[in-house]
């Protein structure tokens, strides 16, 4: 059963509705996917990385479907069940069953009510629970436990997502807290958000990675699932405040989507009139998250797309060069 496919999380959301609930959004509580340790790709040094939950777009090849929905959610890794049936009868909602083989098991998610219950009782690990509702002190002190790398080696903390902006107070509080504990912050975002929520978590951070997915309106439509006008109206803003940030831009570049030299030379035309930019970084297309979307029961909507070769980047990331010279490209 498709019951996780696009037609239920496949659009992107109003922004109204992007959040979490209003018990996260009044709360110092925060929809926290997962907490990854000495990060050396998020920004300087080793980073640890809180991953949020919840997003407003769609891009259709999303690494990370788990951090879509914006609260926590159940997933099935079938390759790991073997079928001994001790999740079943502990279902309080009666969503799980046996496979007529008796091999594997069934989720009904329309009655999954994501108590996790089930995951406790596997021993195989087969059941998944993608998220947790944590408040501001329980991620601080997680983070706080990696201040000796951060310090030997220069590092912080980065929060990505998801996007993180969809919970923008909680977001600042947790950048406030370790910005005065001394640590270094940064975030990545969309910035497909309210400039409200954008100004909730400036004063904050030290550097800001901002995706660049497509300078055409109706091709970021079409792959991501709205238009880019927000997005560059945001970053053209944040540029000119008196923030002493700086914006790394970073366009994941997937093949025939954004990859052509029309789409790289308006990229760089845009990034030429940011005066925080401290360089651009180029994200190759990759199919890491296929297990995800195997066990959220949801389809991989570019089934026949081939990762690109080293040498293929190599030549769009010299090709971008050539159209800012000023300007470092990092791949
Ligand atoms: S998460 Fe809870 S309701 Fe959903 S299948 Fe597992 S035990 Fe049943
Ligand atoms: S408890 Fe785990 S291994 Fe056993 S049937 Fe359930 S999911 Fe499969």
């Amino acid at each position: 059963m498709k019951v996780m496919s696009d037609a239920e999380y496949g659009v992107p959301l109003p922004l109204r509705e992007v959040g979490v609930s209003q018990l996260v959004q009044s709360a110092p509580v925060g929809s926290v996917l997962r907490i990854e340790r000495t990060s050396i790709h998020d920004g300087q040094g080793l980073r640890t990385v809180l991953f949020l939950k919840g997003c407003p777009l769609r891009c259709r090849w999303c690494s990370t479907p788990e951090s879509q929905r914006s609260t926590p959610q159940k997933g099935y890794a079938r390759d790991r069940c073997v079928g001994c049936g001790r999740c079943v009868h502990s279902c309080p909602a009666g969503a799980l069953s046996l496979s007529e083989d008796g091999l594997k098991v069934v989720t009904d998610f329309l009655k999954c009510r994501n108590c996790f219950v089930c995951v406790g009782k596997c021993l195989q690990n087969a059941h998944k629970k993608y998220g947790s509702l944590l408040s501001v002190g329980e991620v601080v002190r997680e983070i706080v436990k990696d201040e000796i790398f951060f310090f030997h080696s220069g590092g912080g903390l980065t929060i990505s997502g998801g996007e993180p902006l969809s919970q923008p107070d909680f977001v600042a509080e947790v950048l406030r807290e370790c910005r005065e504990l001394g640590i270094n912050t940064a975030l990545e975002t969309s910035f497909y958000a309210s400039y409200e929520s954008i100004e909730k978590v400036l004063p904050w951070l030290n550097l800001l990675y901002v995706d660049l997915k497509h300078l055409d309106q109706e091709r970021h439509k079409q792959w991501v699932g709205a238009d880019n006008g927000l997005i560059l109206e945001n970053i053209r803003k944040v540029d000119q405040t008196n923030e002493s940030l700086e914006i790394i831009v970073r366009i994941p570049l997937i093949p025939g989507v954004n990859d052509s030299d029309d789409n790289l030379s308006a990229t760089a035309e845009f990034c030429k009139s940011l005066k925080k930019l401290r360089e651009i970084e180029l994200l190759p297309y990759h199919r890491l998250g296929l297990e995800t979307y195997r066990n959220l029961d949801r389809d991989y909507l570019l089934p026949e797309l081939v990762p690109p070769s080293p040498e293929w980047l190599t030549e769009r990331a010299g090709f971008l060069a050539r159209q800012n010279p000023g300007v470092p490209i990092r791949t």
